[in-house]
């Protein structure tokens, strides 16, 4: 394969100023350190480069050389042998399937399999390779303060952020979850955490009250310039980081190619991608990939009851004044989808004042309304939902059609499949984003094949449903019942800023 030198290399500015403002160009490893834009925006690519679907030389790539081919141009100011060391650590035995991000197909609904990491949920997949992206950058740009992620998670992203840091030198990782609304599993999973590197805290709230607490630290000058004296910086590895983005393009490629291989698509032909959605970071993904050359014929973004994006896409208006409901797919459970911000920028047509107008709008006003022409430019986009009953109901159906077991958020996405392709007519094979192992939200599978939960804690409910349907419990989560609950922090929105002078001294 040949990679042309002679390309421009890809830099990034804000979503917010531009790529012609001042000091608005920066080379990945900036912007990846430097986490959200000065002005508050988010941190785009400058241009996308092509993968060509047609050259067959690709077909046939390991998970980790198409990975290297894809993300080598966006990787600017990294040398071709950090990103080999980077990509051949974070994609290495860690994962229980050797394709990385295997695919299961039902008739024509296929599933990518994003769960096989150590965290058993989709962030694995750039999780793993962030903090080496990290190391690479602070190295190259001889930072010698000590890194510290700051993080708010709906459940999966904290787990797999405290998974990819542990231990990882320069770094101290912080993790805020709310208190009400991650599952017991998730909930054990980081309290157990190892790495004197690692804190885990509580948050009294929802999901959104974690993140807006989160963004206030980063936005605090006061106590940036604390730590700064203390030697500390900070850096986010929620999914506004670029470097976060990035290497969720690698497996909606690697999955055409795989079916590409198993002669289930032709090439060139186009394909739906479905994607459960929360922050809209893995669905923007689907659409860079799309930017780049792969052949999508329609977006579908499914949300549960939380379906600000649903109706943000069947009218233009995305409006926050409503309730939150906490479901039974909790990495769903947002109102604010930060990544729509770049879907705007682009639908635009790249227009960063139009962009910075809307944030603004939602800022004062908790809701925007998109004009005409961006409309047209998201026509490729279908948004859709479904509530918790029907969730359940599909993890029963897709079980006793195909014997296959999908954990909760992936039951959104195909009940919202089946929705589309009931009203449109449109019977295109789909790519379906499959985010979590079921064995990570046990009790509400149960329930959807039909095992009596009544009276059992979701330690046994694994046991029970890795019995039934005749499959080993995922290692990583064999005895967690058992291990050291070792971070027992809890604190209010108002506590957050003290905790963090404290855990940094
Ligand atoms: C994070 C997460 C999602 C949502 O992904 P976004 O990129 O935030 O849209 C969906 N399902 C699971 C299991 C997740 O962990």
């Amino acid at each position: 394969m040949i990679y042309h030198a002679s390309m421009a290399e890809i830099s990034y500015h804000s979503t917010r100023s531009g790529a012609k403002a001042p000091d608005c160009s920066l080379p990945f490893s900036r912007a990846l350190v430097q986490g959200i834009a000065g002005d508050g925006g988010l941190f785009v690519p400058s241009s996308f480069p092509r993968i060509d679907i047609g050259d067959s030389g690709l077909w046939g790539l390991s998970y980790q050389e198409l990975a290297e081919r894809i993300l080598t141009p966006f990787l600017s100011g990294f040398s071709g042998e950090e990103i080999r060391t980077c990509i051949s650590s974070a994609y290495s035995d860690d994962f229980r399937s050797s394709e990385i991000a295997p695919v299961h197909s039902c008739g024509s609904s296929h599933f990518i399999e994003l769960y096989h990491g150590k965290t058993l949920a989709f962030k694995d997949m750039a999780l793993s390779i962030l903090p080496h992206f990290l190391q690479t950058a602070v190295k190259s740009l001889a930072i010698e303060d000590r890194i510290v992620i700051l993080t708010a998670t709906s459940g999966d992203t904290g787990k797999a952020a405290l998974e990819g840091f542990a231990g990882v030198e320069g770094t101290e990782i912080i993790v805020f979850y709310p208190d009400k609304g991650v599952s017991e599993v998730q909930k054990r999973q980081m309290t157990t955490q190892l790495g004197e590197n690692t804190h885990v805290c509580a948050i009294e709230g929802n999901f959104d009250d974690a993140q807006s607490g989160v963004k206030a630290l980063f936005a605090d000058p006061e106590l940036r310039e604390l730590l700064s004296h203390r030697g500390y910086r900070f850096s986010s590895a929620n999914s506004i980081n670029i470097g976060r983005l990035l290497p969720q393009i690698v497996y909606y490629f690697s999955s055409y190619f795989r079916l590409i291989r198993e002669k289930k698509l032709q090439p060139g032909e186009k394909i739906n991608v479905v994607v459960p959605t929360g922050n809209f970071g893995n669905i923007l993904a689907a659409r860079y990939a799309g930017e780049m050359g792969l052949p999508v014929g329609r977006y579908i973004c499914a949300s549960n009851q939380n379906n600000v994006l649903t109706d943000f896409f069947r009218s233009g208006t995305y409006d926050l004044n409503r309730p939150f409901s906490t479901t039974i797919s909790p990495s769903m459970d947002i109102l604010i989808s930060s990544n729509l911000e770049r879907f705007l920028y682009e639908i635009s047509g790249r227009d960063s004042a139009a962009t910075a107008s809307l944030m603004e709008q939602l800022k004062r006003d908790g809701s925007y309304t998109i004009n005409r022409s961006m409309r047209e430019h998201m026509e490729n986009f279908y948004g859709g939902c479904a509530d918790d009953q029907a969730t359940v109901e599909t993890i029963g159906t897709l079980y006793r059609d195909y014997g296959y077991l999908v954990d909760t958020h992936t039951a959104v996405a195909y009940r919202v499949l089946e929705e589309y392709r009931r009203s449109s007519g449109d019977e295109r094979q789909a790519l379906i984003a499959s985010t979590a192992s079921p064995f990570k939200f046990s009790r509400s599978v149960c329930r959807g094949i039909g095992i009596e939960t009544e009276g059992l804690d979701d330690f046994a409910l694994n046991h029970l449903l890795a019995k039934q349907c005749g499959q080993a419990l995922p290692e990583p989560i064999v005895d967690l019942e058992q291990r050291a609950v070792r971070h027992k922090l809890h604190v209010d929105k108002d506590g957050m800023k003290s905790l963090v002078q404290e855990l940094l001294p």
